[in-house]
C-alpha cells in the first residue's frame, strides 16, 4: 500500500481523524486525517483512497482518541464533495438496516450512494454559434458544419459536430478561425413543481372518509402507519394522491414505493393528471445522467415527489415527509442478493426514524400487515366497494377432475366456451399462467431422457420464441436440438407442461381470428416496450392477453372483463410457508383485473382442489375466512408475525464440504429454550451454478432479537474460506 498520499506534511499532533464508512463489503468504518483547513463533520460526502482506488464515502464519526501509534499510517481524506450532506436519520436507517439484516453496513451505504459518477455540479455543456464570415480554407467537412449552423442559434458543440458528421476538431477549427463562437449552454429547465390543486377529482362518499383520514394523518407530521385497505378499482391510489397533495402543501418530500417499477407507465400519467406533471423516477434503468441529476434533485430537495423500487428507500431525501408503500404485500419488496432486507419494513423503520407517518396500500395485505392492523397497532382506513358502483368480479372454479381440457391441451372447454363469448361482445380476456417459455420440461419420448441444467438442479425450460431450452436460476440456454443427445432419437423431444407461449398457440388454435399478446418478463427489452405495449392492451388493440404475474400488478383495462386462471394451484405446492397467502393475493389481484371500467367482471380457476381453502375462499368472496384460517394456523404454528424466522444458506463447490460446514454451524448454536434450529437440510434448489446448497432455518419466539443471536452464533462459528459462501437471510420470503 502506498502510505504517502497527501499525508507528508500533517504532524500527529493538530490533525483531526475522522471515521468514515465506505460502500464495500465491511462493516467497520475506517479513519481518515483530515487535512488542515477542511471543514468535516458526520454525514459529509467525502473522496478518500481506498487501496488503489478513490472511492465516495461519508463521514460517519469524529474519532476524539485516535490510537497515535496509528496516526502516521492514516491517509488524509482526499476531497469533500459539494453536496448535502447525510443526515442523521439517513446514517441511524443504514445502521439499523445492517444491525438488523447482519449485512455489511458499506453495503447498505451503497445503496445511499448510487448516484453515479457524474456526481456534482452538472458538466457545463458548451455550445457554438455562427459569428464571422467562413474562413478563406473551406473544407467539404466545414462547409457542413457552417451549414447546420448556418441558422445562427447556440448549438450544443458535440450535437452540431454529430449532426454535421464531423469531428469536434473541425468545429475547433472553426472556432480559431473566428466563424464560430463558444459559448456555456443554458442549464436544463427544472420541470415545474407538482401543484396540489392541479386536478382533485370527486370523491364518493366512502373515499370522503378515506380522504380525509388521509390529509389528517398527513398533516400529523408524527409517525403513524395505515393500512389503505381497498378492494381492486376502490380509487386507492385517488385517495392517496391527496395525502401527497397535502405533504407537497407543507413543503415536504414524498416518497412512493413501487414493486416494480416497469409497470408505472400508467401511473406516471396519473399522477400527471392529478398534479400537472409526472414525478421524479428512481429505478435501475435509468442512464447515468438521469441518475446523478435525480439523485441531486433528491438531496437538494428539489424533487417534492419521487416514485421508486425499492432501493429508492435508501436515497437522501432532504426533507422527506410521508412514504407511500403501494401494494405492500408483494414478494418483490424482499431484495435477496446483496443486503437481505424488505423494503416495506425498512419503510416502516425509516418513517419511524424520521418521525412522518406511512401508508401501506393493498388489496390483499400481508398476513403481517393485517395481523398490526387487527391489533390496532396500524390504522386501517378501508375503501370496501369499487368505485363508480362497479361490482367485484364473480368467481368460479372449474374442477379439472371433472372438466380436463383435451390431450395435450391446457384450457378446458367450458373456459374456452366464455372466452369466445367475450370476443364476440368485443371484451378482452386474460388468461393467466405464471410461468415464462412454452414448456417447463422437455423430455424424449423414445428414452425418457430429461433435459436439465448443467450447473443447477433443475429442468431447462423450453422458450420458442428465443427458440432454446433455458435454466431460470443460472441462465444458462442452448439451442434445442433435433436428436436426443442420449439415445439418438430423432424427432423424439416432447414438450411437458404448458408456458405462456405454449398458451398463445392454443389460443391461436381456438380462435384463429383473435389478436393476442403475450406479456412476460423475458419477452420485455424494455420499460418503454413494456409501456407501448400495456398501452396498446389498455386501447383494446388486443383480444386476448396471455400473462405472467407481469400482468397482475396495477394496471387499468377497461375492456377486459374475463380472467382465467390456467392452473391456480400452481403456487400451493412448493412447501413454502407463505404458499397460500402468495396464491390468495396473485389470484386477488389477477381476477381484480376484471370488469373495472363497465360490464361484470368474472374469473375463472382451473384446478384441482376446488376444496382448497385458498379456492374456497376466492369463490366464496371471502376475504375474511382466508384471513382467519391462515392467521389462525400461523399463530398455532408459530409462523410469522407470531414468530421470527430467518434463514442461513450455505453454499460450496462440493457438496460434503457445504454439508460439513453447515453441520458444523448448527452443532456450535448456543442453547437458548425460545429458540430452534432446524437442519442442515439439503435446499429444494440443491444445486444453482454448481454451488451446492444446504440450509439453516432458526425459528424463535416474537419477542426474541434473533439478529443478536445470530451475530454471536456466527462470530464463534467456523469461518468460512475457500469458495464456502455463507448467506443470512433474516425474515425470508424465498424457502428455496
Ligand atoms: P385501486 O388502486 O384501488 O385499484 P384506482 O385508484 O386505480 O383503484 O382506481 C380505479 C379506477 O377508478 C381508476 O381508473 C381511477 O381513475 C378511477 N377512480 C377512482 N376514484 C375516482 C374518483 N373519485 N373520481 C374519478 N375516478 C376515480
Ligand atoms: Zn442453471
Amino acid at each position: 500500500m502506498d502510505h504517502s498520499t497527501r499525508s507528508s506534511s500533517s504532524s500527529a499532533t493538530s490533525t483531526r481523524v475522522v471515521d468514515v464508512l465506505v460502500p464495500v463489503a465491511l462493516n467497520q468504518a475506517y479513519s481518515y486525517r483530515v487535512p488542515r483547513g477542511m471543514e468535516l463533520k458526520p454525514g459529509d460526502v467525502v473522496c478518500v483512497p481506498l487501496g488503489p482506488r478513490e472511492v465516495v464515502a461519508v463521514v460517519w464519526a469524529e474519532n476524539a482518541n485516535p490510537d497515535p501509534r496509528l496516526h502516521n499510517r492514516l491517509k488524509d481524506v482526499g476531497e469533500k464533495l459539494d453536496v448535502p450532506p447525510l443526515k442523521q436519520e439517513l446514517r441511524s436507517l443504514v445502521d439499523w438496516v445492517a444491525n438488523y439484516t447482519l449485512s455489511a453496513r458499506g453495503m447498505v451505504l451503497r445503496m445511499s450512494l448510487r448516484m453515479g459518477e457524474n456526481l456534482g455540479p452538472e458538466r457545463m455543456r458548451l455550445g457554438v454559434r455562427l459569428v464571422g464570415e467562413p474562413p478563406r480554407r473551406l473544407t467539404p467537412a466545414r462547409r457542413r458544419a457552417i451549414d447546420v449552423l448556418s441558422d445562427g442559434l447556440l448549438h450544443g458543440k458535440s450535437e452540431a459536430a454529430r449532426e454535421a458528421g464531423v469531428s469536434s476538431g473541425v468545429i475547433d477549427g472553426l472556432v480559431d478561425e473566428g466563424t464560430l463562437q463558444i459559448e456555456a449552454m443554458p442549464p436544463p429547465l427544472t420541470p415545474p413543481a407538482p401543484d396540489p390543486s392541479f386536478a382533485q377529482p370527486e370523491f364518493s362518499r366512502q373515499q370522503r372518509t378515506a380522504v380525509d383520514a388521509m390529509r389528517a394523518l398527513a398533516a400529523s407530521g408524527s409517525f403513524h402507519v395505515a393500512l389503505l385497505d381497498g378492494v381492486t378499482g376502490s380509487g386507492k391510489t385517488e385517495v392517496y394522491f391527496e395525502a401527497i397533495a397535502e405533504i407537497i402543501r407543507r413543503g415536504k418530500q414524498t416518497l412512493i414505493l413501487m414493486p416494480e417499477i416497469a409497470l408505472t407507465g400508467q401511473f406516471l400519467d396519473r399522477f400527471a393528471q392529478r398534479f400537472g406533471v409526472r414525478p421524479l423516477e428512481w429505478h435501475s434503468e435509468l442512464t447515468p445522467r438521469t441518475r446523478a441529476r435525480n439523485w441531486a434533485a433528491i438531496a437538494a430537495g428539489e424533487a417534492p415527489v419521487v416514485v421508486g423500487a425499492r432501493s429508492a428507500l435508501f436515497l437522501p431525501y432532504a426533507d422527506l415527509g410521508l412514504i407511500i408503500v403501494d401494494e405492500e404485500h408483494d414478494q418483490a419488496y424482499k431484495q435477496d442478493d446483496g443486503a437481505h432486507y424488505h423494503a416495506r419494513d425498512m419503510a416502516v423503520v425509516r418513517a419511524h426514524i424520521a418521525k412522518i407517518p406511512i401508508i401501506l396500500a393493498s388489496a390483499t395485505p400481508s398476513i403481517e400487515t393485517e395481523v398490526n392492523a387487527r391489533k390496532g397497532r396500524y390504522q386501517r382506513i378501508a375503501l370496501p366497494s369499487r368505485f363508480g358502483g362497479q361490482h367485484m368480479p364473480h368467481i368460479e372454479a372449474i374442477d379439472l377432475r371433472r372438466e380436463p381440457p383435451p390431450r395435450g391441451r391446457f384450457v378446458s372447454p367450458r373456459l374456452a366456451d366464455y372466452i369466445g363469448q367475450a370476443i364476440e361482445k368485443r371484451e378482452q380476456a386474460l388468461l393467466f399462467l405464471n410461468r415464462r417459455g412454452y414448456a417447463p420440461l422437455t423430455l424424449c419420448r423414445a428414452c425418457g431422457h430429461r433435459f436439465s441444467c448443467t450447473i443447477c438442479d433443475a429442468w431447462l425450460v423450453d422458450h420458442r420464441f428465443r427458440q432454446r431450452l433455458v435454466c431460470h436460476h443460472c441462465g444458462f440456454s442452448m439451442p434445442r436440438p433435433n436428436i436426443c443427445p442420449h439415445c439418438a432419437a430423432e424427432e423424439s423431444l416432447a414438450a411437458i407442461g404448458p408456458g405462456v407461449e405454449r398458451l398463445q398457440e392454443e389460443a391461436a388454435q381456438l380462435f384463429p381470428n383473435a389478436r393476442t399478446m403475450v406479456l412476460s418478463s423475458d419477452l420485455i427489452t424494455s420499460i418503454e416496450t413494456m409501456r407501448s405495449e400495456l398501452n396498446e392492451i389498455a386501447e383494446g388493440r388486443v383480444d386476448i392477453i396471455i400473462g405472467t404475474q407481469l400482468v397482475a400488478k396495477g394496471h387499468n383495462f377497461p375492456r377486459l372483463n374475463l380472467v382465467g386462471v390456467v392452473d391456480a394451484d400452481l403456487g400451493l405446492s412448493n412447501g413454502d410457508p407463505r404458499a397460500a397467502e402468495r396464491t390468495f393475493q396473485l389470484l386477488n389481484q389477477v381476477i381484480g383485473r376484471a370488469g373495472r371500467d363497465q360490464g361484470r367482471g368474472i374469473g375463472y380457476l382451473q384446478t384441482h382442489q376446488p376444496d382448497h381453502p385458498v379456492m374456497k375462499a376466492l369463490v366464496a368472496s371471502d376475504r375474511e375466512a382466508f384471513y382467519a384460517t391462515e392467521i389462525d394456523q400461523r399463530e398455532r404454528s408459530g409462523y410469522p408475525p407470531f414468530g421470527r424466522l430467518a434463514s442461513l444458506i450455505i453454499s460450496a463447490g462440493d457438496r460434503p464440504t457445504a454439508e460439513g460446514f453447515a453441520r458444523k454451524l448448527a452443532a456450535i448454536a448456543p442453547i437458548d429454550e425460545r429458540i430452534q434450529v432446524l437442519g442442515p437440510a439439503e435446499a429444494p434448489l440443491a444445486v444453482i451454478k454448481g454451488r451446492y446448497r444446504f440450509r439453516l432455518l432458526v425459528k424463535s419466539l416474537r419477542n426474541v432479537d434473533l439478529s443478536d443471536y445470530l451475530r454471536e452464533w456466527l462470530a464463534a462459528g467456523p469461518k468460512t474460506k475457500g469458495n464456502l459462501k455463507l448467506e443470512v437471510d433474516v425474515d425470508p420470503q424465498s424457502f428455496l
